[in-house]
């Protein structure tokens, strides 16, 4: 039996995700990277030095996230992980597409990643594939299996869409057979390659599912996952009328970090120049108004702001005008844990 709690934000943790590059040896049709707003640098270790010492104040508090792009194309990445370390970051998770590139899982041990959290969009290459490129299947489920063989522990990413929700439940033997820890569902959110396509046959996002497709789908196959023993984490997307709405840019704290030094406090923004904080000379340094802090003080009946103006599709209106239901912060979860 499954055990469900709501994470709420924590005032006491800090969330960094750190994207030391935004060059990829894969192509996905929903990658939410955006050269335009991100660039295209891979950030040299001094750099990466520089800037992970301007959080290291609090670094005992802070889940630090290494990302790109493919992290492990970055040529100082076991560099980068032993230094987090030396600096005493509360958790370390190296996200990754699964192909482990510069043989990093022999240049880290165990004891100094906490996580390696891998993407996988399908049950099968035959589903996962067509999102993420031919041959990325197999890649995977090998880095899965040699991770875990060398004992390191591993997470899952999912990302829902039109293509594969009806395939989320398969997952359920696949993540067993693997031995992941932690089986993370995304929602696919309308940014990037989803809200910029590359254009040509086969490129086409995969577009987002309907609430009633989220709900019918998710919350049941979230507990059948956590029966296996396996914890589950999705986003809440959608607000009970009788839940609360809260914002995270307006109370906790998360730093989304771009190799061309733009800060972001919410993901759903990073489409867009409205980061709130930005590294000059390597110092990080709070961005004038308009940013994304002036949508977070905003009070609106959808709930979260910035769903509002970039993905108002998932949002129903009664005839009077008002929202059904609000949309919660995307950085909202459920967890379920096995008892
Ligand atoms: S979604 Fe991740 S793995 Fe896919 S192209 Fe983008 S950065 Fe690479
Ligand atoms: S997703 Fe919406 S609610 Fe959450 S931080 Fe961003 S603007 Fe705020």
């Amino acid at each position: 039996m499954a055990r469900k709690r709501t994470v709420a934000f924590s005032r006491n943790a800090v969330n960094l995700f750190f994207h030391l590059l935004t060059r990829c040896n894969l192509d996905c049709r929903h990658c939410y990277i955006n050269p335009d707003q991100h660039g295209t640098a891979t950030l040299p270790l001094a750099t990466v030095r520089r800037w992970l010492e301007a959080f290291q104040p609090r670094s005992r508090e802070t889940n630090l996230v290494l990302l790109g792009g493919e992290p492990t194309l970055h040529r100082d990445l076991a560099h980068i992980i032993r230094l987090a370390r030396e600096m005493r970051f509360g958790s370390l998770t190296v996200d990754t597409n699964g192909y482990l590139f510069h043989d990093i899982l022999a240049r880290v041990t165990p004891a100094e990643v906490d996580y390696f959290s891998f993407s996988l969009d399908g049950p099968t290459a035959e589903i996962n594939d067509p999102l993420r490129g031919e041959g990325a299947f197999d890649a995977c489920v090998d880095g899965i299996r040699r991770a875990v063989a060398q004992g390191f522990a591993t997470s899952l990413i999912y990302t829902v869409s039109r293509a594969n929700i009806d395939h989320l439940d398969r997952m359920r033997p696949l993540l067993k057979d693997l031995g992941i820890a932690q089986f993370f569902i995304q929602v696919l959110g309308l940014r990037g390659r989803s809200a910029h396509p590359a254009g040509g046959p086969g490129t086409e996002p995969p577009g987002q599912v309907t609430r009633e497709q989220w709900l019918d789908v998710i919350p049941p196959t979230a507990v059948r996952v956590a029966d296996l023993g396996i914890t589950v984490t999705y986003p809440k997307v959608f607000l009970d009328p009788s839940e609360p709405f809260a914002c995270a840019g307006r109370v906790a704290e998360n730093y989304f970090v771009f190799p061309n030094g733009r800060v972001y406090r919410c993901p759903l923004c990073e489409d867009h120049p409205l980061h709130s904080l930005v590294f000059r000379d390597d110092r990080l340094m709070a961005m004038p108004p308009i940013n994304e802090q002036d949508l977070f003080a905003l009070t609106i009946p959808e709930g979260c702001v910035m769903n509002r103006l970039i993905q108002p599709g998932n949002i129903e209106y009664r005839p009077d005008g008002r929202p059904a239901y609000q949309i919660a912060c995307c950085l909202i979860k459920e967890e379920l844990r096995a008892e």
